[in-house]
């Protein structure tokens, strides 16, 4: 999530709003007032947000920062008592997510965010987060950890953000392994929600080689899982993060998923994010995404020529074989994408995902910016 630092004051608890440069008036309640001028705390918000440093503060909250032009009216803050202001929404934003809790019943070798051991529920939060965006935003995703841990809460938050948000389409991104106990599928589908998708991560056709990087032996728990979703007509994606200890098989792989889920609704191969545990184990699991290419392609290929429909995730257009670049997709959150030098005067800036943060030096030594867009690159 996007962060800044600033310097809290009067603030010994963490303070969450909506951020306003004081276009409303009336309910300020749960808003953040962001002004340069400010020279005291504004009565009624639950903050103030200035670059003044000398300010009569009267005990009220406040954060002085150095740059008020990272806000936008409707983003939603957090402010701690050290002075981070993190963006838990960003209303300019495509990529806004709800983190249902941040445990995990799988370990995967590759995970970006490793999750922890305990928590306090986060669903109390999660309901007042989603209260305060905006009821106009176009998809919302809800992510862990693993969000099928909350349990019934997790039906909770969907019926929400139906009702606060009612256009926002949802992105579930779930191991799976709890949709095999069919009456929790059987609650997804209850919300019926008119656009929901769950995505869920297999990383092989073969059980042992799945179990053993996803730490956890629930390969045909996860395929039961999917089975029970399709059951109820749930719309499905599948992941595959693509390493050096997946993108052997992948046309084998591809073939299985073809013969045996082709009711999923998109399949995604995913470049890693080389942070979290992934950065930890970079030796067993990187590989140049160029030296995957071929396996890449034929699986990208296989499952196109057969009426699927095949994505390729955080990849650099100017890496992958032409004939699959209109598979790619700018996959990666806007806070953390990143282009490097070597992308300088590429003609395909505006349409390739370009890198992770996280990978500004982990990344394909083919890089090279592409001068003329020698072909059609849509499908
Ligand atoms: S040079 Fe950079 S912007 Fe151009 S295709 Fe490659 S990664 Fe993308």
């Amino acid at each position: 999530m996007k962060q800044i630092q600033g310097n809290s004051f009067n603030i010994d608890e963490d303070v969450i709003g909506r951020i306003t440069f004081g276009k409303n008036i009336f309910c300020r309640s749960n808003e953040i007032l962001v002004s340069k001028n400010a020279s005291n705390p504004v009565f009624g918000y639950v903050a103030t947000i200035t670059i003044k440093n000398n300010i009569t503060d009267n005990g009220k909250p406040y954060c002085v920062v150095n740059d008020i032009d990272v806000f936008n009216e409707g983003d939603v803050v957090v402010i701690n008592r050290s002075g981070e202001i993190i963006f838990l929404y960003e209303v300019k934003s495509k990529h806004n997510v709800i983190m249902a809790t941040e445990r995990c019943n799988h370990r995967c070798i590759m995970c970006p965010q490793p999750p922890i051991l305990q928590e306090k529920d986060k669903t109390p939060f999660n309901l007042k987060l989603i209260s305060l965006f905006d009821k106009h935003t176009q998809e919302i995703g809800i992510t862990g950890g693993e969000p099928t841990l909350i349990d019934n809460n997790l039906f909770i938050l969907i019926t929400h953000i139906k009702k606060k948000i009612p256009k926002a389409a949802i992105n579930i991104l779930s191991n799976g392994i709890k949709f095999a106990d069919k009456e929790y599928a059987m609650k997804l589908a209850k919300c019926r929600h008119h656009d929901l998708q769950i995505d869920i991560p297999l990383f092989s056709d073969i059980a042992e080689e799945h179990n053993r990087i996803v730490g956890a032996k629930t390969f045909y728990k996860t395929v039961q899982g999917l089975y029970n979703l399709a059951l109820f007509r749930q719309r499905i994606g599948l992941r595959i993060v693509v390493h050096k200890q997946t993108y052997k098989r992948l046309p084998q792989f591809a073939d299985f998923i073809y013969h045996n889920f082709p009711f999923v609704a998109q399949v995604a191969f995913m470049q890693m994010e080389t942070t979290g545990l992934a950065k930890d184990n970079f030796e067993e699991l990187w590989i140049d995404p160029y030296d995957y290419n071929n396996e890449l392609r034929e699986a990208v290929l296989l499952l196109a020529d057969r009426g699927m429909k095949p994505y390729i995730y955080n990849a650099q257009l100017c890496i992958l074989p032409e004939d699959i670049r209109c598979y790619a997709q700018q996959s990666i959150s806007d806070w953390k994408d990143i282009y490097i030098e070597e992308c300088d005067g590429c003609v395909l800036k505006g349409q390739c995902a370009g890198f992770f943060e996280s990978n500004r030096q982990a990344h394909s030594s083919h890089i090279k910016k592409v001068e003329h867009i020698s072909s059609d690159i849509s499908c």
